[in-house]
């Protein structure tokens, strides 16, 4: 017969099954895909990321910069695939997926990124 308070025991004795997120984290493989960073400098509103994108998820909009407003993607988190297409396809490289998977959030306009928030 197994003894209760040896069993509760033992299993108190034993690691924590969870990491303390969020100071400890998972490690990640090189290739995961997380949120976006754009480098608001060198992109040139050419639109390749939006009209790639197969679930809509990126919108060009007005954006102040020092040279004036530009077209710059905003991005809809919680549509994206995370496939990487807007990546591969934008010439200067200035748009990435990281490996930053923390977005949350109360209300799904915050899952919506403006290009400064990715910047
Ligand atoms: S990763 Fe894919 S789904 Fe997400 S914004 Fe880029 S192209 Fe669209
Ligand atoms: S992020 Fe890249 S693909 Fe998208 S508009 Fe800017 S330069 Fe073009």
């Amino acid at each position: 017969m197994i003894n209760p308070l040896a069993k509760v025991a033992s299993q108190l004795l034993k690691e924590p099954a969870t990491l303390q997120f969020p100071e400890e984290r998972e490690a990640l493989e090189d290739n995961y895909r997380g949120v976006h960073k754009l480098d608001m400098k060198t992109c040139i509103s050419c639109s390749a990321c939006a009209k790639i994108c197969p679930n809509d998820t990126i919108t060009m909009v007005d954006t102040e910069t020092d040279a004036g407003t530009k077209k710059m993607p905003e991005i809809n988190l919680e549509r994206c695939l995370f496939c990487a297409l807007c990546e591969e396809v934008c010439p200067p490289k200035c748009l990435i997926l990281t490996k930053d998977y923390s977005f949350e959030g109360y209300d799904r306009r915050e899952f919506v990124r403006r290009p400064e928030e990715l910047d």
